[in-house]
């Protein structure tokens, strides 16, 4: 992991390793009043613009899960994540 992304990381070393995600639209997931973030750095997923369209979700048993392109990619192989079709 880049040094510059270490603070993604931060606090949520435990937390949803080894889990396998799905690339989603979040309007196809949820109602137009609907958000959700990023759980590692807060980022807005709404069908709103200006908010992000597409981030990578999981269903655990510790519930459902956002993650933004950005902070996948930077934590990805440190956390052991694989994405399904
Ligand atoms: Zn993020």
């Amino acid at each position: 992991m880049l040094e510059k992304d270490k603070w993604r990381l931060t606090g949520m070393e435990d937390f949803l390793n080894n889990e396998c995600f799905k690339y989603q639209n979040f309007a196809d997931e949820y109602e137009d009043t609907e958000h959700e973030h990023c759980i590692f750095c807060g980022a807005k997923f709404s069908s709103n613009k200006e908010d992000l369209q597409w981030g990578y979700s999981s269903t655990t048993r510790n519930g459902y899960w956002w993650v933004c392109p950005e902070c996948f990619n930077a934590l990805k192989d440190v956390k052991g994540w694989t994405v399904s079709e």
